[in-house]
């Protein structure tokens, strides 16, 4: 399980997150819902140890991941898939997807383990597989966001952190990137997801919370979050 208590980030003089603290069980997909700069990607990068937390804690299965490398945190199953997927334009499709197979460099089998996770990506995105030789940067966007996604599966996670997966993306295939998203939960994968598309997130999630100006202001199950008003009115909509 990964469980962060008091966590606070500065950037600068800037506080960014401010004692947050949320817990995700193993197996559970749970949503953090915020408005643009709130500080979903924040909590993101404490988690990944991309911006050391300034104080707080973040235990993943007991061990504490403040203060480690963010290679050494990828190692211990928690990987993290950013924001505006951060691909390798020019590279192709599967050189992608195996820079997250890095994780595996020292095991015995690294070869094999790799071909092997990078099948079961090729699987779940079979659209992959027909362009793994084509330079990533000519996919269309849910295509690329299927790259990222399939880039931080390589790391064989245990938990996942998704942040705006959706982001960008034409309806059809936002609704298609939900239901992989789900899949991926189903499998045994802990899934946090950070979203602005409350309504899809919250169809798919366990529990919720809600992030303002670096504070956790409400948690709760999505049908209690979908019911109340003020978070249909700042997030959802009519
Ligand atoms: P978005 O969806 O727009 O990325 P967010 O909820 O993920 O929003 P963060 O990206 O975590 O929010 O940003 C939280 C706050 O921290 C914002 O006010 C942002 O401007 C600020 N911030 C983020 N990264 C930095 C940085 N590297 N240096 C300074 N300020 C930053």
């Amino acid at each position: 399980m990964l469980k962060l208590e008091g966590v606070s980030l500065s950037y600068g003089s800037f506080r960014a997150l401010d004692q947050v603290s949320l817990h995700a069980d193993k197996g559970e997909l749970v949503v953090l819902l915020g408005a643009n700069g709130a500080g979903k990607s924040s909590i993101f990068m404490a988690i990944s140890g991309i911006h050391k937390a300034c104080s707080g804690s973040i235990a993943f299965d007991g061990q504490e991941l403040v203060g480690m490398r963010p290679a050494a945190i990828v190692a211990q199953g928690v990987v993290h898939c950013p924001e505006g997927r951060k691909l390798f334009a020019q590279m192709s499709v599967q050189q992608n997807l195996m820079l997250g197979a890095y994780v595996h460099r020292n095991a015995p089998d690294t070869r094999a383990r790799s071909q092997q996770i990078l099948d079961e990506v090729y699987t779940l995105f079979p659209i992959l597989a027909q362009k793994r030789h084509d330079p990533a940067g000519a996919l269309s966007g849910g295509q690329q966001q299927m790259v990222a996604i399939g880039r931080a599966l390589m790391g064989r996670p245990k938990a996942l952190l998704l942040d705006e997966p959706s982001l960008g993306l034409a309806p059809l295939v936002v609704k298609q990137m939900f239901e992989i998203i789900q899949q991926i939960n189903a499998s045994g994968v802990t899934v946090l997801l950070a979203e602005q598309n409350a309504y899809s997130a919250l169809r798919i999630a366990h529990r919720a919370y809600v992030l303002e100006r670096g504070r956790i202001v409400m948690e709760g199950l999505p049908e209690q979050l979908l019911h109340d008003e003020g978070i249909r009115k700042a997030y959802i909509g009519a």
